[in-house]
C-alpha cells in the first residue's frame, strides 16, 4: 500500500463487464477489426451472427460456432465490432462471453482494467479540456471501480455498462485524452486512512461542495464534507458552461409533479413555494408547497430527484436555488449541476486550469486523502 511505483497486479486485472445490459438480445452481428479474431477455436474473418436459441449460442456467417452453452471470443488486438437493427455499433476488445439466459443473448466482456477506466472517464469527463482534470477524474473512476466490484457478482459478472454502474460503450470511442490520463495514472487510487475512498463526484458543485450526510441523511465520510470551490465570489467551477441556471415553473406544472410524487393529494392544487431551511452550503435544505388547505414539507433533495425523474434534469439542476414568486408560477434561480458531493467535475477542469496538477485537484475535494496503490 502507498508504494512508490504501481505494481503489476493491480494493472493487469482484468474487469467483468456486461455488455448491452439495458438491452434484449436475440442475435447480434460481429464483424472483426482486422486479424486475430477466434470464435470458439476458428478464426472469424468476415461478418457473422450469433443467435439465441433455446438455452444455446449459435453462430453462423464468417464462421460456424455451437450450438453450445457458452461461446468464447477472442479479440485480443484491435477488436471486434458488435452491432444490430436496434443496437449502437461498438467496438470491444479482450474477451468476450456469449451465452443465453431467458432466451436472450448475455455477453460479457473480460476487459483489461485500465481499457475500461479510459472508457468510463470518456464518458465521465467528455465535456472538460484539461489533461490533469482528466486525470484526477481518472483516478476517482478507477478507486470507484474497484470499490463496486461486486455490484453484479450474483450475476456473474462485475459491472453493467449502462449508468446504474459506469457507463461503458467500448473501444471505439475512448477519447485520446481519456487514454493517456488513464495510462499516466495507472493503477492509482484514493485513500483515506489505508481504506480506498468513496470518490463520489458531480457536474458544477456552484461555489461549495456539499457534506454528504446533507444529501444521503444516512452516510457519512469525513472526506466528503463540505468545501468552498476556489477564491470568494470567483468559483473555480465558474467557467462551467450552464454554472448559473433559472427554471419558471408554472403552478398547473408544479400541481401535476407533486400530485406524481405523491407530496400533495388528487384533489389539492399549489399555490405556492418557499425554501424553508438551508444547509450550511448554501443549498435549499428543506422546501414548502402551499396548497389551498395546508401547507406540505419536501426536503430539497427529494424534490430535486422527483422533478429529476418526471421532468428531466436539466430542469432543476441542484439544489442551490433560490425561489422568487409571480403571479401563477415560481422562479428557481440556481447555481450549478448535480448533487455536490465530493469531486466537483468543472471545479477540476478550473483549477487544471491555474496549473493545479491532478493530486492538488484530488486533495482538494476529498480533503484528508491521499493516492497510492492497492
Ligand atoms: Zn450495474
Ligand atoms: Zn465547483
Amino acid at each position: 500500500m502507498l508504494l512508490a511505483a504501481a505494481p503489476a497486479q493491480a494493472s493487469n486485472r482484468l474487469v467483468d463487464i456486461r455488455l448491452y445490459s439495458l438491452h434484449k438480445l436475440h442475435s447480434i452481428n460481429l464483424e472483426p477489426e482486422g486479424e486475430g479474431v477466434t470464435v470458439g477455436e476458428r478464426q472469424l474473418k468476415g461478418p457473422a451472427k450469433a443467435t439465441a436459441r433455446g438455452q444455446l449460442v449459435v453462430f453462423d456467417g464468417g464462421v460456424k460456432a455451437g450450438p453450445a452453452r457458452t461461446v468464447k471470443i477472442h479479440a485480443p488486438l484491435k477488436g471486434v465490432w458488435l452491432s444490430g437493427p436496434a443496437l449502437p455499433r461498438r467496438l470491444y476488445t479482450g474477451e468476450l462471453t456469449f451465452s443465453v439466459e431467458r432466451n436472450q443473448l448475455k455477453i460479457i466482456n473480460s476487459v483489461p482494467l485500465e481499457t475500461y477506466v479510459a472508457g468510463v472517464v470518456t464518458g465521465e469527463a467528455g465535456d472538460l479540456s484539461q489533461l490533469e482534470a482528466y486525470k484526477a477524474q481518472a483516478v476517482a473512476s478507477r478507486t470507484y471501480i474497484l470499490k463496486h466490484l461486486r455490484n453484479h457478482i450474483g450475476e456473474g459478472y462485475n459491472l453493467c455498462d449502462s449508468t446504474h454502474c459506469q457507463l461503458y460503450s467500448g473501444l471505439g470511442s475512448i477519447s485520446p485524452k481519456a487514454r493517456e490520463a488513464s495510462d499516466a495514472t495507472r493503477g492509482e487510487l484514493l485513500f483515506y486512512k489505508g481504506e480506498p475512498a468513496a470518490t463520489f463526484y458531480h457536474s458544477i458543485c456552484g461555489g461549495r461542495t456539499e457534506t454528504m450526510t446533507f444529501v444521503w441523511p444516512f452516510e457519512d465520510k469525513p472526506y466528503l464534507v463540505s468545501v468552498r470551490d476556489g477564491p470568494p465570489g470567483k468559483p473555480y467551477c465558474s467557467i462551467a458552461p450552464g454554472f448559473r441556471w433559472k427554471t419558471k415553473i408554472y403552478y398547473t406544472g408544479l400541481t401535476r409533479l407533486a400530485r406524481q410524487a405523491g407530496w400533495i393529494l388528487p384533489d389539492e392544487t399549489t399555490r405556492g413555494m418557499r425554501v424553508s431551511s438551508w444547509g450550511p452550503s448554501g443549498r435549499a435544505a428543506e422546501l414548502e408547497i402551499q396548497t389551498q388547505r395546508r401547507t406540505v414539507k419536501v426536503t430539497a433533495t427529494d424534490f430535486y430527484h422527483g422533478i429529476g425523474r418526471r421532468a428531466g434534469w436539466t430542469a432543476v439542476r441542484s439544489t442551490m436555488f433560490k425561489i422568487l414568486s409571480g403571479k401563477d408560477y415560481v422562479m428557481l434561480d440556481g447555481l450549478g449541476s448535480g448533487h455536490g458531493v465530493g469531486m466537483c467535475q468543472w471545479g477540476a477542469e478550473g483549477m487544471a486550469r491555474k496549473g493545479f496538477k491532478y493530486r492538488d485537484i484530488l486533495k482538494h475535494y476529498y480533503p484528508g486523502t491521499e493516492t497510492g496503490y492497492d
